[in-house]
């Protein structure tokens, strides 16, 4: 019971029967509350109106073609739908559907957003083999756009780890400091900097661990840990409110389940509760 990503652009009719991943503008899905409570995909067939258009084949989910569409629904088709906003939906939602968000939100946003060369504003077309838009007129290609990012969980001897509060975020928590790549940056580098200018410190030991896929709108979250090396907290007071080193036995509200910053936490804790 998975879903696998189709990495090309094909586009073709829903059968009614086939699952249908609808996002509109405001960055919300659309998904069917089931009798057990479980947040599912709607079928086709509950948007008519999309059953003789044809939409792009986000991938195989659960055996079936799953397409997306971003539309903008005025009035719910039916009373068990509900919209809901995609960040808050990962943490409800079982890993197929969130391996489903993961591709089809950057994906239908693309789509949506790439329309027109940028270069002498003809209409673009679907490349037949890359997944691309190509322009009929000048041959340029434009793929998704992925933007770098980097989060790190900066560690400091006695075992505590920071995190800070940033004023950007949706829920009052506290997390590891982040922040894109910059062009001209390694990874490390736009680590190394995000620290310094965002709480002040210098770090050392930086590793990488792991990345994740942040449709935020369109980041690649790579993982990192560091070993703090030097200076006094100075938050930046733009971004970050507020920044502390916190033990693992007494940790503020973390971020949501199902971000990369809340899987670094974890492990973290589990392996300082193993020793
Ligand atoms: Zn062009």
């Amino acid at each position: 019971m998975s879903f696998v990503p189709l990495y090309k652009l094909r586009r073709s009719i829903p059968s009614s029967g086939e699952k249908l991943l609808i996002l509109d503008r405001k960055g919300r899905v659309y998904l069917e509350v089931e009798k057990n409570g479980k947040l599912a995909i709607p079928r086709a067939d509950k948007f008519p109106e999309l059953l003789a258009v044809e939409l792009p084949e986000l991938g195989v989910f659960r055996n079936q073609i799953c397409y997306g569409c971003r539309w903008e629904i005025e009035e719910s088709p039916c009373e068990n739908l509900i919209a809901i906003d995609v960040r808050e939906a990962m943490t409800q939602v079982d890993n197929a559907v969130k391996n489903l968000l993961l591709r089809g939100k950057p994906i239908l946003e693309w789509l949506s957003l790439r329309r027109y060369c940028s270069v002498c504003g003809s209409e673009l077309i679907d490349h037949e083999q890359e997944e691309a838009r190509t322009c009929p007129n000048c041959g340029m290609l434009f793929f998704p756009k992925i933007s770098p990012a980097i989060i790190v969980m900066i560690k400091r001897e006695d075992g505590k780890i920071l995190l800070a509060y940033n004023r950007h975020f949706k829920h009052k928590c506290y997390s590891l400091i982040a922040g894109f790549v910059e062009a001209g940056e390694s990874a490390e580098d736009a680590v190394r900097r995000e620290v310094k200018e965002e709480v002040g410190l210098e770090i050392k030991n930086i590793r990488y661990l792991y990345s994740q896929s942040w449709p935020f709108p369109d980041s690649l979250m790579l993982g990192f840990t560091a070993d703090y090396a030097g200076g006094e907290i100075k938050v930046d007071g733009e971004e970050i409110a507020e920044a502390d080193f916190y033990s693992v036995d007494a940790l503020p509200a973390l971020p949501g389940h199902g971000s990369i910053a809340r899987r670094i936490i974890e492990e973290y804790i589990a392996e300082k509760r193993n020793i």
